[in-house]
């Protein structure tokens, strides 16, 4: 993203503290969110995905720093006067409601005249493809025809910047990944900035423009699912995105993709290079079999490694479960991993960069 690209977001050394005494929940992070992306915060349970989002939201209390929004500082604004709206798990729609009068119910919090929000939910209603089913309720509606109602609830107060937190987590497997894709091309449609909370890797890389993979309250990695992909930050990034091993060498950690591992049997004439090993598990998963392997020369946390090959190879040449095997891997394939995140030095509660664009704002 370059300096012109337009913010939807800005977040300057948000910190949230739910108690004195415990590390913060959220620790001084920055983040830059493009107009008209789908940003997924990505992270283990209790990283902190969540808090941040609330704090966007408004519906939790800043400790400190600072929330833009399209260069209007919302910080401490009511969740209502913000310009976000929130989708929750399960779409959350009142189950005694129809179809328009959950659309239409933030409209009537607010005073807004039945025949009007009445008139402006069918309307996007209309927009979602729901019309036609406008006075069902959600027990009489699928999966997805309730996503889009709760969609529609979730854009009748004109957003920029949609929430969604876990949307997808309590559905079934399939509907799942139905529903992300429906998302994602009503994220595109709408020209709308999404942001999604979800501790789901495969998701978070279906959906994402850009991914936050964030641990312990703070950003690990920023980056297009590609870029967090093929080159992880740490040692963190790269176990919780799956697919690599983790391997110690002279020069410090590396991942290597399963996929990019080589594999060569030991027993062949004279001994082809790379690490011994012996294989722990064979799992055919059709396209790949997937290899667990054990490391003869590591340390404990470090002796699991797992190689993925195309069945192809897998068959032309099987391997048996207790064979020694040698391991090795293109240098250019590996990546060197950094220490990852610090936790950060107490700053002062307002950022410098932050300040002068007040003080720009103000002029
Ligand atoms: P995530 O959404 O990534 O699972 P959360 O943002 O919900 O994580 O939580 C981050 C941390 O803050 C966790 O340690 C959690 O226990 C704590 N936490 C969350 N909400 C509260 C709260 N209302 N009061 C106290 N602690 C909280
Ligand atoms: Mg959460």
């Amino acid at each position: 993203m370059d300096a012109a690209t337009p913010l939807a977001i800005e977040i300057v050394a948000l910190t949230k503290r739910y108690a004195i005494g415990i590390a913060p929940a959220v620790d001084q992070i920055d983040l830059r969110i493009a107009s008209g992306s789908y940003c997924c915060l990505l992270g283990p349970s209790g990283c902190g995905k969540s808090t941040t989002l609330r704090m966007i939201a408004g519906h939790e209390s800043v400790t400190q720093g600072d929330i833009l929004l399209e260069n209007r500082n919302i910080t401490r604004l009511p969740a209502a006067a913000r310009g976000t709206a929130m989708m929750f798990q399960s779409f959350a729609l009142f189950p005694h409601l129809s179809a328009l009068d959950n659309v239409a119910f933030s409209l009537k919090m607010k005073g807004v005249a039945r025949a009007e929000r009445q008139r402006r939910s069918a309307e996007l209603l209309e927009r979602v493809a729901m019309g036609h089913l406008a006075q069902r309720k959600p027990a009489e509606l699928s999966g997805g025809q309730q996503q889009r109602v709760a969609l529609a609830r979730a854009l009748i107060t004109e957003p920029r910047v949609l929430l969604l937190d876990e949307p997808l987590s309590a559905l079934d497997p399939f509907l799942r990944v139905q529903m992300r894709a429906e998302l994602r091309r009503w994220q595109k449609e709408l020209g709308l900035t999404f942001i999604h909370v979800t501790h789901s890797q495969e998701e978070a890389m279906a959906l994402a423009d850009t991914m936050v993979v964030m641990n312990h309250g703070l950003i690990e990695q920023v980056g297009s699912p590609h870029q967090v992909y093929n080159h992880p930050s740490c040692e963190f990034v790269a176990r919780f995105m799956g697919g690599h091993n983790v391997l110690q060498t002279a020069d410090g950690p590396i991942a290597v993709r399963h996929d990019h591992m080589q594999i060569a049997s030991a027993s062949a004439s004279g001994e082809p290079p790379g690490l011994p090993a012996r294989i722990t598990d064979i799992e055919y998963q059709g396209t790949y079999a997937l290899l667990g392997l054990a490391l003869d020369d590591a340390p404990p946390a470090m002796r699991a490694v797992s190689v993925l090959l195309p069945e192809s190879r897998f068959l032309s040449q099987p391997f048996e479960l207790g064979q020694a095997v040698r391991l090795s891997w293109d240098p250019a394939q590996a990546r060197a991993l950094g220490p990852g995140a610090q936790r950060p030095a107490p700053r002062p509660p307002q950022s410098a960069s932050l300040k002068l664009r007040r003080d720009a704002l103000a002029a």
